[in-house]
């Protein structure tokens, strides 16, 4: 008998899969069953890759499925909240064993890593897209937003930025860069590591947060927009990595720090009256977060500076947008 839907469910997404004990019901019926946690909200996030758009056939499909989880447990971590439980829509064109066993295989290993429950999902034949629900927790009145950003307030970011849009760049031959490097930034674009613990860490001391998925500027811009306030930053400070810094100029690195996106670190702001405890609880957090400027009371201007001076390096470009 031909191997089908409900064998797919059963054989990829039921079994080996972390378990918890607010699941009442997960796979199996027409809805999952939670149970709540009391004093909390809940926080949802949705995010699709489509085939062609957001990835292509070289990626494995091992990042395909971490990539997909990772992505949306990034948007949690950007809220401050806990991840307890994904759902899954797959369309696929073909049923694809061998393509299947990799993708489950990324996204467990996710799903394992954070104790997420894989709670349901939906399974359709089309062009191959993956879709991802996840949800999560953050005590009553805590989770972090794009609008509480304001005057004074220090502008952070985590890690380092512009990798993933280099190993892009590498991929489609728009720059050479040596081997190492190159492995080094696609682990980065393939399998990003979502800021889950910073992201609670920061719960009661950001002010604002956001993930970068479109590149620096126009994530930092919606914290802008969203707290109709501005922002000074030091273009000297954006943490680069190594790999991008030998493997173009200065300038350039700069750039791929400020548009490219995919990098899913936090950027985030703390005020001055809660950055001694930021410096004593978070500055060596392994998540390295960096000071690149202040945020202004000049609404929705963003100034980007070195030595206190307008920065002349920058373009117009923005970040990714799907209908720019
Ligand atoms: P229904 O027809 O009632 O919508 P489905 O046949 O779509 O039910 O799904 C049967 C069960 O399998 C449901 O519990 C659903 O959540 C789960 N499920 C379907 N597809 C997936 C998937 N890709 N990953 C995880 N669970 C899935
Ligand atoms: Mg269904």
């Amino acid at each position: 008998m031909a191997f089908g839907e409900f064998d797919l469910i059963d054989t990829y997404f039921t079994h080996r899969w972390p378990k918890r004990d607010d699941v009442v019901k997960g796979v199996g019926d027409d809805a999952a069953i939670l149970t709540l946690p009391s004093d909390s909200e809940l926080i949802i996030a949705t995010d699709t890759m489509v085939s062609g758009v957001h990835f292509d056939e070289q990626m494995p499909a091992r990042a395909v499925g971490h990539k997909v989880a990772a992505v949306n447990l990034s948007d949690l971590a950007a809220m401050g909240a806990e991840p307890a439980w994904l759902s899954l829509a797959l369309t696929l064109p073909e049923m694809d064993q061998e393509w299947l066993e990799g993708f489950s295989h990324g996204l467990r290993e996710i799903c394992d890593y954070y104790d997420c429950h894989l709670i349901g999902g939906d399974t359709t034949k089309g062009p191959l897209t993956l879709t991802v629900t996840a949800h999560g927790f953050v005590p009553q009145g805590t989770a972090l937003r794009r609008d509480g950003a304001k005057p004074g307030d220090w502008i952070y970011v985590s890690g380092s930025i512009g990798d993933a849009g280099l190993a892009l760049a590498a991929q489609q031959r728009k720059v050479q860069i040596s081997d190492s490097h190159y492995r080094r930034v696609l682990e980065r674009l393939y399998f990003p590591s979502p800021r889950v613990a910073l992201g609670q860490a920061l719960r009661d001391i950001a002010s604002s947060a956001i993930d970068i998925s479109d590149g620096l500027k126009a994530d930092l811009g919606h914290i802008l927009q969203a707290s109709n306030v501005g922002a000074r930053v030091d273009v000297d400070e954006l943490p680069l990595s190594l790999a991008l810094t030998e493997s173009v100029t200065g300038e350039d690195a700069i750039r791929y720090a400020l548009h490219s996106g995919d990098d899913y670190e936090l950027c985030f702001t703390v005020p001055e009256s809660r950055r001694g405890v930021f410096d004593t609880v978070l500055a060596r957090h392994p998540a390295k977060p960096t000071c690149i400027g202040r945020i202004t009371s000049e609404a929705n201007k963003l100034r980007l500076e070195r030595n206190e001076e307008p920065w002349q390096g920058a373009d117009e470009k923005g970040g990714y947008d799907h209908f720019g």
